[in-house]
């Protein structure tokens, strides 16, 4: 009897789940209207350094993620004008679950449900509209941590987490990153060689026709990185020098 019970339970929580991502996902991807991306900076390492960075923030600094979404939906002949809006949020009084290295299938989904809360928590900001998209950007000292581990999109969820440099120089870098996290929570998949971080021919090219192949001269947003020969690729400065390719644009749905 209890057996039946909690396997009952368990497949209720299952279906409202599924459907859930369900809904979000034609609700995101339909681009008839703006998206709102909730930026929640939060000081990543404890450092002064990232302290004074996050409180120096403005939703100005973020502009850019704005501009690629519209310039790049409108190659793909998306009529709205503002596909994204991005919108700085007061920082969380705690940072989100963090995922245990080397975990296993079921850590991960123990873990995913964790975020999930938190950020239905976290996100909880009174008088202010609720964001589409949450994204948690965890800054750091450069000089403290000069690499950061893998950022990440739950397109269960629509959640991100993103490591970030507290340093005016990376901003454009930090801004690829966190794109790059919002097209997974849209349903984009990666197109890089998780082995070798190489961008992945010809998808993850941003001009794969190009003759010579090399040195390609901008990244496309899920290979993350620009090809400069066939065993070199390096991180675009900023989004200025980033492109949709078309597999991307039709995992989110900008080619039907
Ligand atoms: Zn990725």
């Amino acid at each position: 009897m209890w057996r039946l019970l909690r396997i009952t339970l368990l497949l209720l929580v299952l279906a409202v789940v599924v459907s859930q991502t369900w809904l979000d996902r034609i609700h995101t991807t339909s681009w008839n209207r703006t998206l709102w991306i909730g930026i929640y900076p939060l000081n990543g390492d404890g450092s002064q350094t990232a302290e004074r960075y996050v409180s120096g923030l403005r939703a100005e600094d973020f502009v850019d993620i704005e501009r690629f979404y519209a310039r790049e939906a409108q190659r793909y002949g998306i009529e709205v004008a503002e596909p994204v809006h991005v919108e700085l949020y007061p920082t969380p009084a705690q940072l989100p679950p963090l995922l245990p290295q080397g975990a296993g299938a079921l850590t991960t989904v123990w873990w995913s449900l964790k975020l999930r809360w938190y950020a239905a928590h976290a996100a909880h900001t009174g008088d202010r509209p609720p964001s589409d998209i949450r994204v948690f950007v965890l800054f750091h000292d450069p000089a403290m941590t000069p690499r950061v581990p893998h950022s990440l999109g739950l397109e269960k969820g629509l959640v991100g987490v993103v490591y970030a440099f507290a340093d005016r120089g990376a901003q454009g870098g930090n801004a690829v990153v966190i794109a790059h996290e919002v097209m997974h929570t849209l349903g984009a998949t990666d197109k890089y060689d998780p082995d070798t971080d190489m961008p992945i021919y010809p998808q993850g090219f941003a001009d794969p026709q190009r003759q010579p192949r090399y040195p390609q001269l901008r990244a496309e947003i899920m290979a993350g990185r620009r090809a400069l020969s066939s065993t070199q690729a390096e991180m675009p400065d900023s989004l200025r020098e980033v492109v949709v390719g078309p597999l991307t644009a039709a995992e989110i749905r900008w080619i039907r």
